[in-house]
């Protein structure tokens, strides 16, 4: 698994003390719900990926109608698979709608949006399996595995990373 620690992305402190968790019924996935670009796939494009990540941050930090303490998510997969920590394990993360959804799962976002990329890549779909395997072993996560959208009015994560947890994410098999 290639992990991208907030050291290593870059990330800026929380406004305020992250809320800490035993446990999750398990993960929810989101996508980014606005446009990425079609080429951020190509693998010499992966050096934006951390700027990117900081961009959602910088977002999340700016939006004092959620008042997001951080990034929202606990884990961001970037369409080269790589891992970016969020707010991680045993943290409470926000982006699943309400409190008590936030609550029930941990989130992770696929860098894929609704228009652009907006097919994951076979490595990322290793890399939101490799998020969610992190979530079980290390964070507590339950067996849940599922869509924004499910329980909650949004069209995220899209009709392919929704179809994909649907089938329980599995890890592509190469043809
Ligand atoms: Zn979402
Ligand atoms: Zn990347």
């Amino acid at each position: 698994m290639h992990l991208v620690t907030r050291a290593n992305w870059g990330a800026k402190p929380p406004r305020f003390p992250l809320v800490q968790i035993a446990s999750t019924r398990g993960v929810k996935v989101h996508y980014e719900g606005a446009p990425v670009p079609a080429d951020l796939a190509k693998p010499e494009n992966h050096s934006k990926c951390a700027g990117r990540v900081r961009a959602i941050q910088a977002d999340h930090l700016a939006n004092r109608k959620e008042n997001y303490s951080d990034i929202a998510y606990s884990f961001v997969v970037c369409p080269h698979g790589h891992v970016f920590e969020g707010r991680g394990l045993h943290k409470l993360q926000a982006a699943n709608g309400n409190h008590q959804l936030n609550v029930n799962h941990y989130s992770v976002c696929g860098m894929v949006g609704d228009s652009g990329l907006t097919q994951p890549t076979d490595a990322q779909l290793d890399g939101i399996r490799d998020a969610i395997d992190l979530l079980r072993e290390k964070g507590g996560a339950g067996a849940e595995i599922k869509g924004h959208r499910d329980g909650f009015a949004t069209m995220c994560p899209g009709d392919p990373l929704e179809a994909w947890v649907k089938k329980g994410a599995p890890r592509p098999v190469a043809a």
